[in-house]
């Protein structure tokens, strides 16, 4: 269960769910009616640290600093079916997944995610597909009769990776080569 946050009304930003809000698809924040349908049926409700109708409850009483540091926002698995059932028609996966673009801006993002994006821009796969695995990974294939892995072009998921910001959050880029 989530604690109690206790927050003094000067250190709230009241202009968090504008923010939000102006950013295209996510005006339907503002008609939340906290009905707590969107967290009666969410996936991974029992994993969250502030399940949805909170973290929408929080956006819309600016503890931004709450929201962008919960981990409710990376677990959720963006299955949309928050979003399906919502009586007010709030898209709440759309909006989580803006949530965690900002939080990544700031540099809040998990390790987990930061080095998915650090073995891609490595080595162009979402696994590291090098020495021992990349022998493994071979064996297999030829065994079950699969063509070799044609490997990616480097340079253009690097370009993509540094183009659209997503170098940022990993330390190895090109310049340390
Ligand atoms: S289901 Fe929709 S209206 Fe109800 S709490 Fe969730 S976001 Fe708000
Ligand atoms: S999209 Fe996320 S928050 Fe919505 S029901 Fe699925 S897991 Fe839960």
């Amino acid at each position: 269960m989530s604690e109690m946050i206790k927050k003094n009304v000067n250190d709230l930003d009241l202009n968090f769910r504008y923010e939000i809000a102006k950013k295209i698809g996510a005006k339907s924040l503002l008609k939340c009616i906290q009905c707590g349908v969107c967290s009666s049926g969410c996936t991974v409700t029992e994993y969250v640290d502030l399940q949805p109708h909170r973290v929408v409850a929080s956006c819309l009483l600016g503890l931004k600093e709450e929201v962008l540091s919960s981990k409710a926002i990376w677990t959720c698995s963006l299955c949309h079916r928050c979003t399906e059932r919502c009586p007010k028609n709030v898209d709440y996966s759309f909006i989580l997944a803006l949530l965690r673009n900002m939080a990544a801006r700031e540099g809040k993002i998990p390790k987990e995610y930061s080095s998915t994006v650090e073995v891609i821009y490595d080595n162009g796969f979402v696994v590291p597909y090098t020495e021992g695995m990349k022998k493994n990974i071979d064996r297999r294939r030829e065994r079950m009769g699969l063509p070799e892995i044609v490997p990616p072009n480097l340079d253009d998921i690097r370009f993509i990776i540094n183009e659209t910001g997503l170098g940022d959050l990993i330390i190895k880029k090109e310049d340390d080569k």
